[in-house]
């Protein structure tokens, strides 16, 4: 009988040994992102997934549709699901810090996605350089005009990266403004990214200003979007310079058609893989290759930052020789 017990007991902890190390080759990782609605955020799910279980990962993907309340429940199921490593693309950067409280007391890493969660016990963040976007776009604008009227379209107040976006903008435009060059006659940050908000927005500095914007300076294509339907509407798309980032293929369009000044193109696919290679690295506990810091408030966050590329007509070819599109995706209609 006690040989039997033995026998089990050393059979059962054979099977939990096997467990862990199948466990180890095959981690589960929850994404969990802010809003698939936006073309660009479909496309890192499709490339984190490829890459992730290219690496031997089981991946779980959910969309909050900008729902700050669904996204924090659909952390809780993650962890309830027994995932290794939480992989967040957070809508609000600043309501997140008990969902991933819950998470490390489970012992699940969590990995801050494009965004920064702030104020939060979080493992890695990895994103582009967003200080550098930032700047990208206040350059491709005062390099058309750099002087005049100029409005400010800000991203989601929610989302730090419209906060650094802001910051690397100020940095190419206050020596601007100080010597009097440039007049920032608005600036208003646009709920959710949203771009039928951006257009009223626009609409609105428009009508004050009896229409001398000279310049605008927008933080993302899908705000671009409906700020260039509001110039359109007085006849100045293409006369008011106006930056993006993301490069949608929408915006791409605009830039061919001369609507758009420029965008700033982040390759994709290289932040996904990136974000699955260190996921699957965190899951095995193994030590990823960092190469900064970023203060979130809680923590210095070791983190990644990828280079951003500043995108006009001159050099949309960059987009067909990195496969982000074809030729016949930015010449269809
Ligand atoms: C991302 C942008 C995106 C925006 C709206 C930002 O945090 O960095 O690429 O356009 O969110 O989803």
């Amino acid at each position: 009988m006690k040989n039997l017990k033995t026998a089990l007991l050393a059979s059962v902890l054979v099977m939990i040994g096997n467990s862990a190390i199948a466990d180890a080759k095959h981690p589960k990782i929850g994404f969990s992102i802010d809003d698939l609605r936006l073309e660009r955020w479909s496309r890192d799910r499709d490339y984190f997934t490829a890459a992730a279980e290219q690496l031997g990962a089981k991946v779980y993907v959910q969309s909050a549709d900008a729902n700050e309340q669904r996204q924090i429940s659909q952390i809780e199921n993650l962890i309830s699901r027994g995932v290794d490593v939480i992989v967040i693309v957070p809508l609000n950067a600043t309501v997140l810090n008990n969902a991933v409280a819950e998470a490390k007391k489970a012992g699940v890493k969590v990995v801050s996605y494009d965004r920064l969660i702030l104020n939060a016990d979080i493992d890695a963040y990895i994103s582009f350089d967003n200080k550098k976007v930032g700047e990208m776009q206040a350059e491709g604008v005062v390099k058309v005009q750099p002087k005049g009227n100029y409005f400010l379209l800000g991203g989601a107040p929610t989302d730090n990266n419209a906060k650094i976006l802001r910051e690397g903008q100020m940095e190419v435009l206050q020596p601007l403004i100080d010597k009097g060059d440039i007049k920032v006659v608005g600036q208003q940050w646009v709920k959710e990214w949203n771009p039928t908000e951006a257009l009223s927005i626009v609409e609105n500095a428009l009508t004050a200003n009896d229409n001398k914007i000279d310049g605008i300076v927008a933080s993302n294509d899908a705000t671009a979007g409906g700020a260039i339907q509001a110039l359109s509407a007085q006849k100045l798309d293409g006369k008011v310079p106006i930056s993006g980032q993301d490069a949608d293929l929408a915006a791409i369009k605009r830039v061919v058609a001369g609507t758009q000044t420029m965008t700033v193109y982040k390759p994709l696919k290289l932040l996904a893989s990136e974000a699955a290679k260190l996921s699957v690295q965190l899951a095995r506990d193994e030590t990823p290759a960092y190469n900064s810091k970023y203060d979130n408030g809680a923590k210095k966050v070791d983190s990644i930052l990828l280079k951003p590329t500043p995108l006009t007509k001159d050099n949309i070819n960059v987009l067909e020789e990195d496969g982000f599109y074809t030729k016949a995706q930015i010449a269809g209609q």
